[in-house]
């Protein structure tokens, strides 16, 4: 089972990581996801790429999405960037506009995952309180939902929250905050399936065997079963494919943040912690 060996190898890893802290840590990448970037425009401006700084930031969550993911040997693929000109869609008023903006510029693979840059949501979606909503997919009986469609406001890219796009993929690749696939997710803020906001701005605060410092946006061993298991599940619309020849990640072996900084985190987040961050239309 490529789980079991997946396992044995992140435990190899952690075992090494406590003869040599600093030392850079790689792991195999054996299965892949692919984005189509969907950046919506009213015509006169772009969401995210209308702004140098979001830009810059784009990268870095592209990073973090990468970092994030190699946990479960998972290689995140970029299409290139696609504008599209359409003024009811760059703010998302309601659910009636969201539902019909994930049905649009599709990819012609329903493996890619349609991910679409708004510059806001309206006020009963959580306005600028909402940084990403994405179609919520579940694993119930061996069948996988297999909906579609991830949303990304500039408010996430605001607030610098740069693990945003990974927690709404997550929801795409049936992973939910705490529903299934058991009743309670493990780690609790540290986990990328936390619903509120784990103040994750760097990416050293992401988690990286043997590292320390904040380590949010960890998966626990369910969670990584549902990913390693997505393909043999549904290969007909699992957005996680087989990665061959496999590749490898190296996550970096820069110091981690020190006690200083961790306190220095806790102080801003208990005053962003209100946040709704991550929020999806079909949670509860
Ligand atoms: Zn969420």
């Amino acid at each position: 089972m490529p789980t079991t060996l997946f396992c044995r190898l992140l435990t190899l890893v952690a075992l090494c990581a406590l003869a040599a802290p600093l030392r850079a840590q790689t792991v195999t990448l054996d299965f892949q996801i692919t984005i189509n970037p969907i950046f919506i425009s009213n015509g006169s401006s772009t969401a995210v790429l209308s702004n140098a700084t979001y830009v810059d930031r784009f990268a870095v969550f592209k990073e973090a999405t990468q970092k994030i993911y190699a946990q479960a040997g998972i290689k995140v693929n970029w299409q290139a960037n696609e504008t599209q000109v359409n003024s009811t869609y760059y703010v998302v008023d309601n659910l009636t506009e969201y539902n019909a903006l994930i049905g649009l510029y599709t990819d012609s693979n329903p493996r890619v995952i349609n991910m679409y840059f708004v510059q806001n949501y309206g006020s009963s979606l959580g306005g600028t309180n909402a940084w990403g909503l994405s179609e919520q997919n579940f694993v119930i009986s061996g069948n996988y939902s297999g909906l579609n469609g991830v949303t990304i406001s500039e408010s996430a890219f605001s607030n610098n929250a740069i693990d945003t796009i990974a927690h709404e993929i997550g929801h795409n690749l049936a992973l939910t905050h705490n529903v299934l696939p058991a009743n309670t997710v493990a780690l609790g803020i540290s986990n990328l399936m936390y619903s509120g906001n784990p103040g994750v701005t760097t990416l050293a605060n992401i988690y990286s065997p043997g590292g320390t410092g904040l380590q949010r946006d960890q998966l626990d061993s369910q969670q990584l079963t549902v990913l390693r298991t997505l393909y043999a599940t549904d290969n007909t619309f699992s957005p996680i494919q087989p990665l061959s020849p496999t590749e490898s990640y190296t996550y970096s072996a820069i110091p981690e943040p020190g006690t200083a900084a961790l306190i220095a985190g806790l102080t801003v987040m208990g005053f962003a912690g209100w946040r709704l961050r991550r929020r999806g239309p079909g949670e509860s």
